[in-house]
């Protein structure tokens, strides 16, 4: 299959070529041609399968097929839970549209809204947003949702995850009722389609391939080492291996920031992305890493989310997370397209009860190997560590959902996540 043959536009066919893209991934096969027809879009697919496209280059041939307005109200609202998924978004919504007679912007928190605001004064067709600075602008009167033809959520179960559900009903409020939805989620839970039933209205739904099968394509390993020694494990591992674009897990934004402290001083370059960090120090360290220049990046897990790091060879779990699903997120981010990847985990004797409850969702038991002169401290003990220590913990599900099969591993189980409104400006 073409893109031609899904019916898109000349301008946007010369965009995706110009992108180097030659076939539509599954996700885009299958997306695109309801969205050009005008229906409402239930899609099931995580960043990775191309989901951006899908959405973006048929909502891009709709607009562009209306004549422009005179004072270009915003016609699309594409809506993200983070502010790195939004800068993504739009630097995409941007490569698409370069041959299209159509304005975007995007808008998120953290930084200086004026700039946002008066590009938005000047005019734009789409606009990509986080929920609380899209409120903000809103309440300011400095934009207006009652023009928006098309509706975009995207990354809708990490944005219930992140207690957005209030934010997203706020903004569904402000729009015209006759509009186009596309809904684009990882996982498929009762939350999810609760949501999804408030506002879609008889939707396709479509799916990308089931992502056990990137889980079974990725190369597993745990190392189980004392806690105390992690650290020096872990830089024996990137310095003698000669690892060149490696991304870490923390469980906690202080466990990254003195992760990243430690590897620096040994000579190995390293940013940290959290939710602590400025807008400006984030995109510096993506940008960095992406480059090269940085060869570590330790991130948490939300901060993480999103993140378009295409085809990387290799993610460390410095800690375990305490939610099973997120390891699924983590090691996804490796071995992707056909690459092969690796995924490690460092694992101490409290992180025990973890690692089983990971083995139990992915139905497989993890290979193990411990490190001469860095053993697991045998009098160590195995209970769980404790709920609370570090803002980023959340309470672990309920132990039943372990059961399910991998083939739905990400698609039945985040819902249980409990709320995180702290992290809402992660
Ligand atoms: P996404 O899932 O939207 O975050 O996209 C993941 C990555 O796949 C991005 O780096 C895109 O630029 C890339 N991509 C999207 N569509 C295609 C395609 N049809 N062929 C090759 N790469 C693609």
């Amino acid at each position: 299959m073409s893109f031609k043959s899904l019916g898109l536009s000349e301008a946007l066919l010369r965009a995706v070529s110009k992108k180097g893209y030659s076939t539509p991934s599954p996700i885009q096969q299958k997306a695109i041609p309801p969205v050009l027809e005008g229906r409402d879009v239930l899609a099931s697919a995580q960043t990775g399968t191309g989901k951006t496209a899908g959405f973006t280059l048929p909502l891009l041939h709709l607009l562009s097929e209306n004549p422009k307005q005179k004072f270009r109200p915003i016609r699309a609202l594409i809506l993200t839970p983070t502010r790195e998924l939004a800068a993504q978004v739009h630097a995409n919504v941007k490569e698409y549209s370069e041959f299209l007679n159509l304005r975007s912007a995007v808008i998120f928190g953290g930084v200086n809204q004026k700039p946002q605001a008066a590009t938005i004064r000047q005019g734009v067709d789409i606009l990509v947003a986080t929920p609380g600075r899209l409120l903000d602008l809103q309440n300011q009167g400095l934009l207006s949702l009652k023009r928006i033809e098309i509706f975009v959520l995207d990354e809708a179960d990490r944005m219930l995850d992140m207690g957005f559900l209030r934010d997203i009903e706020k903004v569904i409020n402000m729009m015209p009722e006759k509009r186009q939805n596309l809904m684009f989620s990882a996982t498929f839970s009762k939350d999810i389609r609760k949501l999804a039933n408030g506002i879609l209205n008889s939707p396709v739904q479509v799916e990308a391939t089931p992502e056990n099968t990137t889980v079974e394509a990725i190369t597993q390993k745990v190392y189980r080492v004392a806690k105390g020694k992690k650290t020096g494990l872990i830089i024996k591992l990137i310095s003698e291996g000669n690892w060149k674009q490696v991304l870490v897990f923390t469980r906690t934004k202080h466990g990254a920031n003195r992760l990243c402290e430690k590897m620096v001083k040994s000579g190995i370059t390293a940013a940290a992305i959290h939710g602590n960090k400025s807008q400006g120090a984030r995109t510096k360290a993506l940008a960095g890493f992406k480059s090269g220049k940085v060869r570590v990046l330790v991130a948490t897990d939300i901060a993480a989310r999103g993140l378009d790091i295409p085809l990387l060879p290799h993610v460390i779990n410095f800690e375990l997370p305490n939610i099973s699903e997120d390891y699924v997120h983590r090691i996804g981010r490796t071995g992707r397209a056909g690459a092969s990847g690796e995924a490690l985990s460092l694992v101490s004797a409290d992180e025990t009860t973890f690692l089983r409850d990971i083995e139990k969702l992915i139905e497989m038991k993890l290979p193990v190997q411990i490190i001469e002169g860095f053993e697991p401290d045998t009098n160590a003990s195995t209970a769980p560590i404790k709920q609370g220590q570090g803002k980023q913990n959340r309470s672990r599900r309920n132990s039943n959902n372990t059961r399910n099969s991998s083939r739905n591993t990400n698609r039945s189980n985040t819902s249980r996540r409990p709320k995180r409104k702290n992290d809402r400006r992660n």
